[in-house]
């Protein structure tokens, strides 16, 4: 059979974007998906377990924190999908149904590293890939968003709430926090007044990332009214990020149950755009 629709998933060597992987390959027989990883033979083996839809998975390399990377990844998608005889898609100009920006990191030992690959590489990739993508942009973002917004004062909410912020709003954030070594404090007169409410410091840096990704899923959706753009949090999933950092916790979900919001967000008629969805695992 044919599969008409392309979707792109990255970081899905394991975890959450694996299990999501295996989940649309199981509901959607129409459906081909690129298997992205940094590690091509981590992606390999993750394309062997499988097994019994291998043949409408193609395992791309994919490391959203390297330019060069991310520009034969959009040339390998685009290339495969005019030449493999099992990809016929609806619209050959976007042959690419989804893309689903899953990878992300957690580390509490390096805000660098989080706002770079949870944000500005996450920002990057989307980017290059959006000229191919026909239907709809995911982002697998994190409950940790929200919480942190919550947790600022009113004026530091209103920056994370207000509909209308740019990319260029967004990055200006991010330089603030890594001009100040990731510590931001309130009243800290390193912070222009237009940002006066922001704070950072170790243990936000995961959830100020997600929070930034929540503003550019709604910048994304509000510049781009034809596609479905949605965030999602997949819930507290037992996977090597979290299990490596609190051990089995009561409430854990598989990654297998957290497809199913991830299935959701692919294939459901959501109302709106830009908005951030929470876990039905
Ligand atoms: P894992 O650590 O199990 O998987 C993360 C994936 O991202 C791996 O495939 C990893 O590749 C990949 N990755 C990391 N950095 C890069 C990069 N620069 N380029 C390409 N791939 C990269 O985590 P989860 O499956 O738990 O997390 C998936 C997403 O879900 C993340 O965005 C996370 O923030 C989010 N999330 C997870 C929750 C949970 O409870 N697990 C809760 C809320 C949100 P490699 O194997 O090569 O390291």
């Amino acid at each position: 059979s044919v599969c008409s629709r392309v979707v792109v998933v990255t970081g899905a060597n394991k975890g959450v974007g694996h299990a999501l992987v295996q989940a649309v390959l199981d509901r959607d027989s129409s459906a081909f998906v690129f298997l992205g990883s940094r590690d091509v033979k981590r992606g390999e083996s993750a394309k062997a377990a499988i097994e019994k839809h291998a043949d409408r998975v193609h395992v791309l390399q994919l490391d959203i924190s390297d330019a060069m990377s991310i520009v034969k990844a959009v040339d390998e998608v685009k290339r495969t999908c005019e030449t493999n005889t099992r990809i016929c898609a609806a619209n050959a100009e976007k042959p690419m149904y989804a893309l689903v920006n899953n990878c992300g990191v957690f580390l509490d030992d390096d805000y660098e590293q989080t706002l770079n690959v949870n944000v500005l590489d996450t920002h990057n990739v989307t980017e290059a890939f959006l000229p191919l993508v026909g239907s709809r942009v995911v982002f697998v973002s994190s409950a940790s968003g929200p919480m942190y917004v919550n947790n600022l004062s009113k004026k530091g909410q209103a920056i994370f709430t207000s509909k209308d912020k740019s990319w260029e709003d967004i990055e200006e954030i991010i330089a603030i926090v890594k001009k100040n070594k990731g510590v931001l404090e309130s009243g800290s007169n390193a912070i222009p007044d237009h940002l006066e409410g922001i704070t950072a410091s170790s243990s936000q840096w995961y959830g100020l990332s997600k929070a930034c990704v929540n503003l550019y899923n709604m910048h994304l959706a509000r510049t781009h009214p034809s596609l479905k753009v949605h965030a999602y949090t997949p819930g507290w999933v037992a996977t090597d990020m979290t299990l490596t950092k609190f051990g089995k916790r009561d409430g854990m979900i598989t990654p297998q149950k957290a497809a199913i919001t991830g299935l959701k967000m692919l294939y459901e008629e959501l109302p709106g755009n830009g908005r951030f969805y929470g876990s039905d695992g």
